[in-house]
């Protein structure tokens, strides 16, 4: 008998088992690693005790290592179980707790087959059997082998059954894997059941280390073929089923060959089963649907969407991206769907986008605030653009009236035209929650249905404008009430803080138009008073004015008898003074008509030769009287200009009166002449000349500057003011130029009269 050939044969499987083993070993941070290690190392050290118990050539020696072995033997239908559950990503189970439980039994199957010459309740009898070429032993099983046999088959068959399921589930890319797998384990159960069921080779007393030899390699294989342990189905799972995206994996036909945990909640849909089934079907309900049909529609060639959507808590964003997947030929394999919640930067893009509305609003409010001179066009605006931007279907202002009980709606502006209740009066009977926010200056929100607009005034009106909420905002200005500030939803909505401070922000800037056009308005009615006033009382003092003057007139020609001599200077300086007097009169009088608006010129062609030569001949001996050269150089054929020769005539006699009071020796010239569209009529002279800092301020009413000339020769300060104001209402420009101590020269630029100023017009102020 030479066992050394069969030795050898047993050595076989133990170094396969043990190769791996160490394999494992190296690879042991993958969790499949360690159990797969173990279970190579417990076949193993079993391979190896039964090649040193076919070595032994004595009985006590082979039986010896005939009961080591089975400290490997009894290993090896937990191990299995656990390699499965590692494999089929259910590691969970295999707790510490769970993992006692299993070796519990294999521990004292060990003691038990070690001290079998107590008890034969293992081997009830062993004997030498001399029929093969080595010795080996003849031995009748008792009841704890097949105890031993049912625990083994019994963990050995649950992972397969985990290894069989692993398989069925697996996508794709691991279904060959898996199928070695399973086949791996069934190879042994195989071989051990016909063993045990009494099938013998003559060569070899045990095949199953053997059988767990071949398993050996099937996982060897898929090891390295398949990357059993490096690119592990668990561990590629983790890595899938941590990232923050969700994916799928689908198959040339569309169908889901793997998805991970996010995809579900990022589809919006939960259908019961995902793997195995089309997944254009089971998204049926899923908002984002459509973009994936869109983008699935070609699934071969890479596409990305993105996607918006209200959920029930807010807006929702899904970014989705296709990659086609193809094999190492390059064909076509199937698709991977990656999915990544953009929620939160939609959110926050839909908060900014808010925030620019409510600014633009407010920018909106203010210009209009600024702007507008009447309440009611400053309420209209900021309204209109409160329903036109915000979610609010309805906003109404309502102004409290003189007797502090009632409001009056001032404006109401619906999304839709409804009922309007603009102009209506709200009273302190009827809409007491109203008043209340309005004295207590306490923001109020009232619900349709709620217990605070109990009120069924309030609660008939919410239900009339078809509103289910209304937010009222007081409005007070140096904490006097003026108003309140309404918002109404149809729908109930939550209102945000933000919500309330931006109506606020609108609240006070109403608040603030509202006080200023009031004040505006206040001030505008003050000077058409003050105006009115001016008006009739120069024109009561122009009448008996204008008698005096006539009376005096008389007396001169003497119409009432002959007049003392002594009595003719008094009377000259008299009528002197009655003139001044009745020229500032008209001024005052002109002025207050300009202020009042009611000032109308009739504009007509006018011949300026004839408006100049007129003045000059009036003026004429006041300006020899002062010992002055006057000059009038008037352009040969000058065209007719757009005006009015009686108020171009006061305009010049205004500039010539100053010229005269203003200088003391020299000139003074009236020049016209034509200047492209328009003709120049200047007044020029070697006067006192006005300094650049009043030459700007002297077109403005009652401005003089104070000089001994102003002094001497009173005015009103209102000449160059209405003569402006004139020559504008003609379309021309009354400018100046003028040096202190050389003199001044006043222009009036006069629009040529074309064919259609020929005709009259009348323009109004
Ligand atoms: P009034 O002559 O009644 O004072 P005006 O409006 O005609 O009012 O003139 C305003 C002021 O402009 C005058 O008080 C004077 O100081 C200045 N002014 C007007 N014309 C001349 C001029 N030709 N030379 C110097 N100062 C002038």
């Amino acid at each position: 008998m030479n066992p050394v050939p069969f030795v050898i044969l047993y050595l076989i499987p133990a170094a396969t088992s043990a190769a791996l083993a160490v394999y494992a070993w190296k690879q042991r941070h993958y969790r499949q690693a360690g159990p797969f290690g173990l279970l190579m190392a417990a076949l193993a050290f079993w391979s190896t005790c039964h090649a040193l118990s076919v070595a032994d050539m004595t009985l006590e020696g082979t039986l010896f290592w005939s009961q080591l072995q089975y400290g490997g033997v009894v290993l090896v239908g937990p191990l299995l179980l656990l390699f499965a559950l590692a494999y089929a990503d259910q590691w969970a189970w295999a707790t510490a707790k769970m993992r006692v439980v299993l070796y519990a039994p294999s521990l004292l199957l060990f003691i038990a087959v070690m001290t079998n010459e107590s008890h034969h309740l293992w081997w009830t009898s062993v004997a030498p059997d001399t029929s093969r070429p080595f010795l080996s032993l003849a031995v009748e099983r008792g009841i704890l082998f097949w105890v031993h046999t049912a625990y083994s088959y019994l963990c050995i068959l649950a992972g397969i059954g985990l290894f069989i399921h692993t398989m069925l589930e697996a996508p794709p890319i691991y279904r060959y894997q898996a199928q070695l797998v399973v086949i791996g384990a069934f190879i042994p159960v195989a071989g051990n059941i016909a063993h045990l069921l009494g099938l013998q080779v003559r060569w070899v007393d045990d095949p199953t280390p053997f059988l767990f030899a071949a398993t050996s390699l099937f996982l060897f294989y898929a090891t390295l073929r398949y990357q059993l342990l490096d690119l592990a189905p668990i561990a590629q799972r983790e890595v899938f089923e941590s990232m923050p995206d969700g994916v799928v994996v689908l198959d040339r036909q569309g169908v889901v060959a793997m998805i991970n945990q996010h995809a579900p909640d990022l589809l919006a849909v939960e259908p019961a089963r995902w793997v195995g089934k089309k997944f254009v079907t089971l998204i049926d309900h899923s908002p984002l649907a459509p973009s994936l049909r869109t983008v699935l529609s070609t699934p071969a060639t890479p596409a990305s969407q993105r996607v918006q959507y209200a959920g029930e808590d807010g807006l929702h964003g899904v970014e989705i991206r296709l990659r086609p997947l193809h094999t190492g030929r390059g064909t076509y394999a199937g698709s991977l769907l990656v999915l990544r919640d953009t929620t939160e930067r939609v959110r926050m893009e839909q908060a900014l986008g808010r925030r620019l509305e409510e600014l633009t609003i407010i920018n909106e409010a203010a210009r209009a605030t600024s702007a507008a001179m009447q309440v009611d066009d400053v309420l209209r605006t900021v309204t209109h653009a409160i329903v036109r931007s915000l979610r609010w279907d309805r906003v109404a202002i309502g102004l409290s009236q003189s007797d502090g009980q009632t409001l009056q709606l001032v404006v109401d502006h619906a999304r839709d035209a409804g009922p309007s209740l603009e102009g209506q009066y709200l009273s302190a009977n009827d809409f007491e929650p109203i008043m209340k926010v309005l004295h207590t200056r306490q923001i109020c929100v009232l619900q349709a249905g709620d217990h605070r607009s109990n009120d069924t005034s309030v609660e008939g009106m919410l239900q009339g404008l078809g509103l289910r909420m209304m937010l009222s905002i007081p409005l007070y200005s140096q904490s006097q009430p003026i108003g309140v500030f309404f918002l109404g939803s149809r729908t109930a909505k939550n209102i945000s803080t933000n919500e309330i401070r931006l109506a606020e922000t609108l609240g006070e800037l109403v608040t603030e138009a509202v006080m200023r056009t009031r004040l505006y308005e206040a001030a505008q009615q003050a000077s058409q008073l003050k105006s009115a006033l001016l008006a009739t009382i120069s024109h009561e003092l122009r009448t008996p004015l204008t008698s005096i003057l006539g009376y005096e007139e008389l007396l001169q020609r003497e119409i009432f008898g002959p007049l003392p001599e002594h009595v003719r200077e008094p009377l000259g300086n008299m009528r002197h003074s009655g003139l001044i007097l009745l020229r500032l009169i008209g001024d005052i009088l002109d002025f207050s008509k300009l202020e009042a608006g009611l000032f109308t010129i009739d504009l007509h062609p006018v011949d300026l030769t004839s408006v100049v030569n007129n003045v000059a001949d009036t003026m004429r001996p006041q300006i020899y009287e002062r010992g002055l050269s006057f000059h009038v150089e008037l352009a040969d054929a000058l065209p007719l200009v757009r005006g009015n020769s009686a108020r171009l005539e006061q305009v010049l006699t205004n500039l010539v009166s100053n010229a005269i009071k203003f200088t003391d020796t020299g000139a003074i010239t009236i020049w016209a002449e034509q200047r492209g569209s328009h003709v120049r009529l200047s007044v020029q002279d070697t006067g006192i000349g006005i300094a650049p800092e009043h030459q700007a301020v002297i077109f403005r009413e009652f401005y003089q500057v104070q000089n001994l000339h102003t002094q001497r020769v009173r005015g009103t300060g209102l000449g160059l003011s209405i003569s402006r104001r004139l020559i504008e209402l003609m379309d021309g420009t009354l400018s100046l130029e003028s040096a202190p101590g050389v003199g001044s020269t006043f222009r009036c630029d006069l629009r040529l009269a074309t064919v259609s100023t020929l005709e009259q017009v009348q323009v109004r102020e």
